[in-house]
């Protein structure tokens, strides 16, 4: 990252996203000020293209981004990893309008995927568009298009200026389509705030669509062709990302436990914790496992800049390596730093909670499972596993 991204990264976290992260967790608010400190000082742009007024900077930018903003507030990471992925698919097939917003940070964007019907299975939209009545589209002109659906799960979805949206196809044969959709579309309702484990302030909410009208130019990508798009910019983008978050949990407490084993004292010893074996081989675990993970994700970033056969690979395995990763040195951490982590002081119960997103976050570990056996034994990623052809 050049100088001026990670300047004004470390300074939008030190003034903003830093102060704010107990209380994003405690009270589950949604980190706005901290989206919009985001926004002016350039980071929502990074990843736009320099020709629509955007940094032109790629996915290993994108990942310290997300890696730094982990380790200090979890919900604000989320919130930018979300925007990252839909902004990936409006940079490849929305108007240039949006990625000019974009690319200026005063459009925040989310992926609206996942669905009530087919829950984590994002590739199967069961949502519906449709042509209205009287809205034929018409030989390269634009028509009218009905969105009805029920979206489970939108991060950012009350603050977000546009949704990624799948759906299935309007009339060509394959799962999804995809479409940009306004928040503030008549027909659309955001339900609810969200009060989970983890990831409190990341506000992500369900959302209906009952006859949300969109013009056919709000499609990104061609008619069934959605799922195509996303397998090349949000999804792994997406996955990328999700590896970075878990690694900034992951450094953070690393850096936590042994801030506390160095300088907490068994007095009656005179020894800190860290001269005792047993905590000093948790200790040397979180650092292992961490340095493991960061050179997993270093090496998948340098597959997909090369062009490595085995990028495809990588991607589809380098969010289940992290996530799980993250769950175990989050739960080491808690055990070797005892009471205290039990505590909210030390921040380690805050990181283990936001880590244990990952493996149900779609695709999910065991989906991602399935997709390297699948692919390490020539089946179709999606569907029946029959032999690809
Ligand atoms: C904090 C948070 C933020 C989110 N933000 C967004 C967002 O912005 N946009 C969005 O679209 N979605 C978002 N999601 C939704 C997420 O991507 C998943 O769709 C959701 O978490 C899946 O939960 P579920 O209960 O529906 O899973 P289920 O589908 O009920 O799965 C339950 C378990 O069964 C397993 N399972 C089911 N089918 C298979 C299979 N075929 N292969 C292997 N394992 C399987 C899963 O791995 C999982 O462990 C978010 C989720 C979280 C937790």
């Amino acid at each position: 990252m050049t100088n001026q991204y990670s300047d004004a990264l470390e300074r939008v976290i030190n003034d903003v996203v830093a102060p704010r992260a107990a209380a994003v967790d405690a009270e589950a608010t949604f980190p706005a000020e901290a989206a919009a400190a985001l926004g002016q000082s350039g980071i929502l742009g990074l990843m736009s293209a320099s020709e629509v007024g955007g940094g032109g900077l790629g996915l290993a930018e994108a990942a310290e981004v997300i890696e730094k903003l982990a380790g200090t507030c979890g919900s604000t990471a989320m919130v930018v990893l979300m925007h990252y992925a839909a902004a990936s698919v409006i940079e490849a097939e929305g108007p240039r309008d949006v990625r000019r917003e974009i690319a200026g940070g005063g459009h925040l964007s989310t992926l609206a995927f996942s669905e009530a019907g087919s829950r984590s299975h994002f590739w199967a939209p069961t949502s519906t568009a449709t042509v209205t009545e009287g809205g034929a589209l018409t030989d390269g002109g634009a028509g009218s298009v009905r969105l009805d659906a029920r979206k489970s799960w939108i991060t950012a979805a009350a603050a977000a200026d546009s949704y990624v949206w799948s759906s299935r196809p309007l009339a060509a044969p394959g799962p999804m389509t995809l479409w940009l959709v306004h928040p503030d579309a008549a027909g659309l309702t955001v339900a609810g705030g969200f009060d989970g484990l983890g990831l409190r302030g990341n506000g992500s909410v369900p959302v209906t669509a009952e006859g949300v009208v969109v013009s056919s130019d709000a499609m990104l990508g061609a008619d069934g062709a959605g799922l195509d798009v996303a397998m090349v910019t949000a999804l792994p983008t997406f996955l990328v990302l999700s590896a970075a978050f878990s690694l900034g949990l992951m450094e953070a407490v690393t850096a936590e436990a042994s801030a506390h084993l160095s300088t907490t004292r068994l007095e009656h010893l005179n020894q800190t914790l860290v001269q005792q074996l047993s905590p000093r081989l948790d200790l040397a675990r979180l650092r292992v496992t961490t340095d493991t993970v960061r050179a997993f994700l270093a090496d998948t970033l340098s597959a997909l800049a090369t062009g490595r056969a085995d990028a495809m690979l990588r991607v589809l395995e380098v969010k289940a390596v992290a996530g799980e990763a993250a769950a175990r040195v989050t739960d080491t951490a808690m055990k070797v730093c005892g009471g205290a982590a039990f505590r909210k002081e030390l921040g380690i119960e805050r990181r283990m909670r936001d880590s244990l997103a990952a493996r149900v976050m779609a695709p999910t570990t065991d989906a991602l499972y399935d997709f390297v056996g699948r692919a390490i034994s020539g089946l179709n990623l999606l569907g029946d596993p029959d032999v690809a052809s």
